[in-house]
């Protein structure tokens, strides 16, 4: 593809148990128009409570995790439009021209973050039937502003997962509500930029890229000039629809909001909030694969689950790392895939599987019989150790059961064994896992490949 700008608004519900300016619960499922006051309908009169503590904490937090400037002092501005979804005729907002948002100049993985601010959510509204449903307005929203430093949609698509893998690391944002982007995509040689609206999966997102920048080039290659203007993804179409043009856009008139003072971020506030931020993915990603010497692959894959990484950081403390992230990477996430389970369901523990390990490492069980016992922790925890010991399950170290068993299976398997030696590797795969039943998964299946390729070759 041709060279492309590429720039985001992603807009985000924060995970919060009340709205922004009133007590008014935040319920998914709760029945239309239920959780509803005064102040989230606009009653004439009405004034707003200070925004929610809550809500100023994890907004605070976003930008901190996104290396933004913090503004000591925060003004909400009234963003006024008139649709049916407002009741009061404006929102406020941290947003606008004389505002001052939470957080500025920030940087997340190469890009530059214009801004991190808060605002309250409209009500929903079906314009079909006009019905509106008010539980919503209120909601505290986060908008993340971005730089126009994207240059293709792949991009894009990585950056936007990683942020959503950054801001589920200090559960910032309400993971079912999903995020929604606006995207500003503009080509050479104008780089005028025309806004697409309303791109609500990171899927989406890259589709409604390459479907814009393929739209404009075939405009510049016309010897036309590219349009400035809104348009919106048709997720249908997987196409932009035009929707104004910007000389057209809303004046919204802001005006800062008069019930609402100057709020104070002091300084130790803001450590406050600093202190309990995580280290983040990617630093944790680059941690464990430079200092602990892990393949990136599994890096990857352990850091983009806060739980999952920590458990793997507790259990890299007392087993060899290498060998952690692998059990936790491939072994762990089988398990859970195949319960259809997710880690913070299990009631195991760190020591569990550090007491797992430590038999692995040592040789005492074999990894077959550890896959096992792994499989049973994942239903209910018990002392590894002892369990081990009661069912008789140590590995089998070339015992002379095990050469008998070895004899058995090969002088039962005549054909696989001639196989063998006609050059088949499969026979010798089944004769391997014929004496590894029969030793109910005991053995160290390397030696007793060795075992039983030195047997045939003696008795050929
Ligand atoms: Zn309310």
């Amino acid at each position: 593809m041709a060279e492309v700008k590429v720039g985001l608004e992603v807009h985000g519900y924060l995970n919060a148990r009340r709205k922004l300016f009133c007590l008014c619960k935040i319920e998914k499922d709760a029945e239309p128009n239920t959780n509803i006051c005064p102040v989230c309908t606009a009653q004439p009169g009405s004034k707003p409570m200070l925004p929610s503590k809550e809500a100023l904490d994890r907004i605070i937090a976003i930008g901190l995790m996104l290396d933004c400037r913090i503004n000591s002092r925060l003004l909400f501005q009234r963003k006024h439009y008139s649709w049916p979804d407002l009741p009061a005729g404006y929102q406020r907002t941290i947003s606008g021209s004389y505002s001052f948002p939470v957080g500025v100049e920030g940087s997340f993985l190469g890009i530059g973050i214009t801004d991190v601010h808060l605002e309250e959510d409209p009500a929903r509204w079906e314009p079909e039937t006009g019905f509106v449903d008010y539980n919503r307005s209120g909601y505290p929203l986060v908008e993340i502003v971005t730089k126009p430093d994207f240059t293709s949609s792949e991009q894009v698509r990585e950056w936007v997962k990683r942020l959503v893998t950054t801001l589920s690391y200090i559960k910032a944002v309400d993971p079912e509500m999903g995020i929604k982007c606006d995207v500003n995509i503009s080509i050479p040689p104008a780089f005028l930029r025309v806004e697409v609206k309303n791109v609500n999966s990171i899927k989406s997102i890259a589709a409604a890229i390459d479907h814009e920048a393929a739209r404009q080039e075939r405009i510049v290659k016309q010897g036309k000039a590219v349009g400035h203007e809104t348009r919106a993804w048709n997720e249908q179409l997987q196409e932009t629809i035009f929707m104004r043009r910007k000389e057209q856009a809303m004046d919204y008139m802001y005006i800062p909001e008069p019930d609402l003072p100057v709020i104070d971020v002091s300084e130790d506030y803001r450590k406050s909030i600093a202190k309990t931020l995580p280290e983040r993915p990617h630093e944790k990603k680059e941690r464990y694969v430079k200092k602990l010497g892990i393949d990136a692959t599994d890096a990857d894959v352990l850091s983009s689950d806060i739980l999952l990484a920590e458990l793997f950081e507790k259990v890299a403390e007392k087993i060899e790392p290498v060998l952690a992230a692998r059990w936790l990477r491939q072994e762990l996430l089988r398990v859970l895939h195949y319960n259809k389970k997710e880690l913070f369901e299990l009631e195991l523990e760190a020591r569990h599987i550090i007491a797992l390990l430590r038999l692995v490492e040592s040789r005492k069980i074999s990894e077959e019989t550890a896959r096992r016992l792994l499989e049973k922790l994942a239903e209910k925890p018990f002392e590894v150790e002892e369990y081990v010991k009661k069912e008789g399950l140590a590995i089998i170290t070339g015992s002379a059961d095990l050469e008998k068993i070895c004899s058995e299976v090969i002088a039962a398997n005549e054909k696989a064994v001639q196989d063998y030696l006609k050059g088949e590797e499969k026979a010798l795969n089944f004769i391997v896992g014929q004496v590894m039943a029969k030793t109910k998964g005991r053995a160290d299946a390397r030696k007793l490949r060795e075992l039983i390729q030195a047997r045939i070759k003696q008795a050929a």
